[in-house]
């Protein structure tokens, strides 16, 4: 199986970077792993290599310090066995001491090879004027290098040699090791995200003046007439013009049932065509299909933090001012009661145990693992601030239509009064309604239509959101649409209220029909609900949130709905640009908030919501306003996403605290001189290690609202 666009025979291939289509001949080759890729500048081919060449680097650098560490116990052994003086003849030459001298040829290139990152990073941060981890690190391994040095060259000052430049190696090879591990468990979350868009078929079969031919897939055009044999991978986003098939797109919504698809029927990029013939129309190529949204959207969001991260930062700047003050002090007491040697011991053990490195990795890596598991179901976290408000979650408020129900209305009684008779009754309404476009507009029309009802030409029209339409029709004045509507025209409606509640009760959606101010009809329409509404709703009480129900239809209807749906709460008659009020008034009860809506109509109060969840169609996912996005028109993924938020949130607590015990139970320990500088140096590198697992431990959770599917 091919992964790679630019691996494929061709005169062209894409820039993995800018996206631009670039001539092989003349693009800048560069081969990584397997692989080669085609650049169309040296700045792409840089930004793409870097992190590659980076951990290369750093691999080289843990070789070279693991090396040292190895000569440094080689030279150990053969001191502690008297040779040095056997070897060389002579134990002492000039009064320095062999043994000192050989150490500090090993720890020499070791310090400034393979530490120069560091120590360069050190150099960077204080000229910022900020102190992070390189800082530290370079004091102690400075610190225990000079030290080490002048032991070794000048023993008139300090005495015997005394092993602190085996100290500098050993800090290093900890610290260097401890970075190159979380490095390659960090890269390994990130990249199975950037793995997807090289799932990206590299080729397709296009029609092109009536015959196939098979193009590269970065050459597609919108309109292009694409087909898709049978086991083949469709090549971008299009809409199905002929054939039946059923398609696999469990890689971009974890949903592994195969979807039906037909003429009509939208299909994805880089999903799998199973068994039928497709020809199918493109609507999005390159940069714009789902897919590549889908990955642009979840790096964005892998590289946000959440608030919590900002307080975590702070700590850390406060802390290490802090962490200088135990040094000295340490250093201070320990050099008056127990000399020198001791308390520079003591300062070297507090400077790198109180590194806050783990404080600082402990909120992006839970949130890089949580996002990057999100979209494994196709749930898209779209910021890390999301997942902290999850955890504050008390309330749940879905739009009725088209995110409750299919958003598919059908008409389901008529009922005629003052003389008019059902097929008026019907002519005026679907006459009106021909020019709106409401749910309940088309299900008008299509009664009108197949009742044979003969529509006519109307005046004016006018939609009245939220209420209705109005129009003319021979001069006639029609209005048609709910109890406000009537209301504000003066138009009596007591004698049909008995008729209303009735329907009402029913869970339909009644409408008034007024023709010259006078009742003339009431047509009735009801939506089906959606497949999974019920046990989604299920699962979210479960989770002890409360549920409500936010729609513009009237309370009762909108009862009898909430009522098959178990839904206790009900906002009715809400006027759409009322909808982004009815949010703010709940978190003015000082309540956090989530809605779910279908992203379209409902933008405004999924944006004032703490969680807006928008249910993506699985194309337009770019133009959603939801700080989550579900790519699947499942309802049960609602409660996937809160508990993977809360998951996450769990995670990055869980971090927090394993970050913060190791330095509030060290300090002291190493304060007191108790504490070999080494050892403080890995145990600052374990701490490292445990928050980054710890964070990759998310990929194998497993969730309660997603036992329906596994
Ligand atoms: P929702 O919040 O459920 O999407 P809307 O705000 O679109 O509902 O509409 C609220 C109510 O206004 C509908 O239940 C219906 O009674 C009335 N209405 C809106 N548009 C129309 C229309 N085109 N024809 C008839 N009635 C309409
Ligand atoms: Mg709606």
């Amino acid at each position: 199986m091919k992964e790679s666009t630019t691996n494929e025979p061709g005169k062209t291939a894409r820039d993995p970077v800018c996206g631009m289509t670039v001539d092989k001949e003349t693009a800048i080759k560069r081969k990584i792993g397997d692989r080669t890729y085609y650049f169309c500048a040296q700045s792409c081919a840089d930004v793409y290599e870097e992190p590659e060449r980076e951990l290369k680097r750093m691999k080289r650098r843990v070789a070279l310090t693991l090396l040292g560490v190895l000569a440094a116990g080689v030279l150990k052994i053969v001191a502690l066995f008297g040779l040095v003086g056997a070897i060389m003849s002579l134990e002492v030459i000039g009064g320095l001491e062999v043994y000192g001298l050989a150490i500090f040829l090993v720890a020499t290139p070791i310090v400034w090879i393979a530490g120069f990152s560091i120590i360069k990073g050190a150099y960077l941060s204080l000229r910022n004027r900020k102190i992070n981890m390189d800082v530290l690190v370079t004091a102690g391994v400075l610190a225990g290098y000079m030290y080490g040095a002048i032991n070794a060259f000048f023993p008139a000052i300090t005495g015997q040699y005394q092993g602190y430049l085996e100290i500098s190696i050993g800090i290093l090879a900890f610290v260097l090791l401890g970075k190159y591990i979380e490095e390659t468990i960090r890269r390994k979350s990130a990249a199975s995200i950037r793995k997807l868009l090289e799932l990206r078929p590299t080729t397709a079969t296009v029609i092109r003046d009536g015959k196939e031919v098979e193009v590269s897939a970065d050459e597609l055009q919108i309109d292009d007439v694409i087909i898709v044999k049978p086991g083949e991978k469709i090549p971008t986003d299009g809409v199905v013009i002929e054939g039946y098939s059923s398609v696999d797109e469990k890689l971009l919504t974890g949903e592994s049932i195969p979807v039906e698809k037909t003429v009509g029927s939208n299909v994805i990029g880089a999903t799998v065509n199973k068994t039928g013939m497709l020809k199918f129309k493109a609507t999005k190529v390159g940069e714009d299909t789902a897919l590549s949204q889908i990955v642009h959207l979840v790096e964005e969001a892998q590289a946000s933090s959440a608030p919590v991260q900002k307080f975590a930062d702070r700590i850390v700047g406060k802390f290490v001012p802090v962490v200088f003050t135990v040094a000295a002090v340490s250093f201070i007491f320990w050099y008056f009661t127990a000399g020198f040697s001791t308390a520079f011991f003591a300062l070297l053990a507090v400077l790198l145990i109180a590194c806050p490195c783990a404080l600082g990795i402990a909120t992006p890596t839970a949130i890089l693992a949580g996002v990057g598991k999100g979209a494994e179901y196709g749930v898209l976290l779209r910021s890390g601030e999301y997942v902290e408000k999850a955890r504050k979650l008390n309330i749940v408020v879905f739009d009725k239509t088209g995110t409750l129900t299919k958003g598919e209305p059908s008409v389901t009684d008529v009922k005629t009064f003052n003389g008019f008779t059902e097929s008026d009754v019907l002519m005026f309404a679907g006459s009106v309604e021909k020019s709106s476009e409401h749910p309940l507009a088309e299900a008008i029309v299509k009664k009108a239509k197949d009742a044979t009802v003969k529509l006519v030409d109307i005046g004016a029209f006018e939609a009245l959101p939220g209420r209705g339409v109005k129009s003319t029709i021979n001069n006639r004045s029609v209005f048609l649409g709910n109890r406000k509507l009537m209301q504000e025209q003066g138009i009596e409606t007591l004698g049909i209220e008995a008729d209303l509640v009735k329907l009402e009760n029913e869970g339909k959606t009644a409408m008034i029909l007024a023709v010259d101010g006078k009742v003339a009809g009431v047509v009735a329409a009801m939506d089906t609900l959606k497949e999974n509404a019920v046990e989604a709703i299920r699962q979210i009480k479960e989770m002890h949130l409360q549920v409500a129900m936010l729609t513009g239809d009237n309370e009762r209807t909108a009862k009898a709905i909430a009522g098959q749906l178990g839904i206790d709460d009900v906002i009715a008659n809400v006027l759409p640009w009322e909808k982004e009020q009815a949010i703010y008034k709940l978190q003015s009860e000082g309540k956090v908030v989530a809605m779910v809506g279908d992203g379209i109509n409902d933008a405004p109060a999924l944006a004032k919501a703490d969680i807006g969840i928008a249910l993506g169609s699985g194309t337009d996912i770019a133009k959603e306003t939801g700080g989550i996005v579900l790519i699947r028109d499942d309802l049960r993924d609602v409660a996937l996403a809160i508990e993977l938020s809360k998951k996450t949130m769990r995670k990055i607590n869980t971090n927090l605290f394993w970050a913060f015990i190791y330095n509030a139970v060290m300090i002291p320990v190493a304060a007191a001189g108790l504490l070999n500088p080494i050892f403080a140096a890995g145990a600052m590198a374990i701490s490292s290690l445990t928050v980054v697992s710890n964070s990759a431990l998310l990929k194998t959770a497993k969730f309660k609202s997603k036992k329906y599917n596994d």
